[in-house]
């Protein structure tokens, strides 16, 4: 059965997209070139292959990667993806991003990223656990709770974590074990995981619209949204942004479009999804669209929460939305970037508008780490106050500066990397 949509190409041009976005910001402040080039290449790649038995006994091999871009201010964070098109450059694009946003969020974190190139739906749960626990014993030590911090990306979750954090403290010394349980965030919450980590990124997407709203004086309610991607993402941000009275009135997955323009109930769709393989086609009250139209429809805010290079040269100039907000990472390619510019589209950048994932990944980490349990009240507490003061920090920083928020948001990182390289000074 081929339910997923084909799309290719889409993880082409990610690598160059950050790496342009990168320098465009460093241009504008004229960054020392020596920093630059210390920031346009990673520290560490590593590519594993590694043989798992299948349910049928056959055996399969995989390949793994986890790239480390830099951890000059602190250990490296980042998702692991289980994807057909993870390969070494998504691996360094998105590990790029990750330094991005974790400067930008004003985290002691450094940036990674990893996964392996499989599509998950081809594997039955036991073999993804054996994948995942052979994947994590190649790994070995290049992950480690103050070395390299991995937690879920796109289809891996809280169960990924879980193994993976079973598999790393098996293989220590035992007085090693319990103390490793921050090796991995995005965790069970039984197995040392954070309330509200699940809802952390969403939430967060959710916050830097409520606060661009607020900034344009725009109420939410009643605006019209689309969502491309209804997973951890993409339902939690629709999750918040129906609860403050707007109208979910598109959403696409790997499997197809649906729409409906009196909007679609955000909680009914979800457990649809999950009682059909995590597909949304076919949902009741609702009415299949072509997947190319997509961005064309109708809305205020266009939210892109599945991969990168969605939102390119060809639809760019067919959005209707006045703003886009990045749940994904690197959903938007330079060209598109360009277009939504002169059209006068806002863009909410990813390093920016996700970033309440690794905030919320922070603060398990921390708990892990002092022996501390917070409750969800505090959690999302927390995470609105950074959440504000950073969209704060990008918007001033824009009007300071006269750029769009993308540029502003670099900027304020690539900051923080001038101020460590100037005063660490660089090694012998
Ligand atoms: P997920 O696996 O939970 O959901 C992915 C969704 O995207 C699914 O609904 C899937 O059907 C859909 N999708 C896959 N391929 C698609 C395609 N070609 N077209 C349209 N839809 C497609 O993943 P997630 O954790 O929600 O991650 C989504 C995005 O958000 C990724 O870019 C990820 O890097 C980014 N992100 C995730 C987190 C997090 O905490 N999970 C944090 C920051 C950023």
């Amino acid at each position: 059965m081929i339910k997923s949509k084909e799309k290719k190409n889409q993880k082409q041009g990610m690598l160059e997209n950050v790496m342009t976005q990168f320098n465009q910001a460093a241009d504008l402040i004229d960054l020392n070139p020596n920093i630059r080039k210390i920031l346009e290449v990673t520290n560490n790649e590593l590519v594993v292959h590694f043989p798992v038995r299948m349910d049928n006994g056959e055996v399969e091999v995989f390949t793994g990667y986890r790239v480390q871009h830099n951890n000059s201010l602190g250990p490296y964070k980042g998702g692991l993806r289980y994807h057909p098109t993870v390969d070494i450059d998504a691996a360094r694009a998105l590990a790029m991003w990750m330094t991005w946003k974790t400067a930008l969020a004003g985290l002691p974190y450094g940036g990674a990223k990893g996964g392996i190139q499989l599509d998950p739906s081809k594997y039955s749960m036991a073999e993804l656990e054996r994948i995942t626990r052979r994947f994590t014993y190649a790994l070995g030590d290049n992950i480690g709770p103050e070395l390299d911090i991995p937690a879920p990306d796109v289809n891996t979750n809280a169960q990924t974590m879980a193994w993976i954090l079973d598999t790393y403290m098996s293989t220590k010394p035992p007085a090693a074990r319990s103390s490793n349980m921050h090796v991995v965030t995005g965790k069970p919450i039984g197995a040392g995981g954070s309330e509200g980590r699940d809802r952390a990124t969403g939430f967060g997407v959710f916050l830097t619209i409520k606060f661009w709203a607020e900034h344009k004086n725009i109420p939410l309610e009643n605006k019209r949204f689309i969502v491309q991607g209804f997973g951890n993402v993409g339902y939690w941000t629709s999750h918040f942004l129906e609860k403050e009275g707007a109208k979910l009135v598109a959403v696409q997955d790997a499997f197809g479009t649906i729409t409906n323009d009196e909007g679609l109930s955000v909680e009914d769709l979800f457990a649809y999804a999950k009682e059909n393989e995590g597909s949304i086609v076919g949902f009741p009250n609702s009415t299949p669209c072509d997947n190319a139209d997509f961005f064309a429809i109708d809305c205020d805010i266009c939210i892109p929460a599945a991969l990168g290079n969605q939102i390119t040269a060809e639809n760019a100039p067919l959005i209707k939305a006045k703003l886009i907000a990045e749940g994904a990472n690197g959903p938007t390619d330079v060209s598109a970037e360009m277009i939504l510019r002169e059209r006068n589209i806002d863009v909410i950048p990813d390093i920016l508008c996700n970033s309440g994932g690794v905030i919320g990944s922070y603060f398990e980490w921390l708990q892990n780490r002092n022996g501390e349990i917070w409750s969800l009240e505090e959690v999302l507490q927390k995470l609105e106050k950074k959440m504000r003061e950073n969209f704060e920090r990008v918007k001033n920083k824009a009007e300071a500066r006269s750029v769009d928020y993308r540029s502003a948001a670099f900027i304020i990182a690539i900051e923080r990397f001038e101020q460590v390289y100037t005063q660490r000074g660089i090694f012998p």
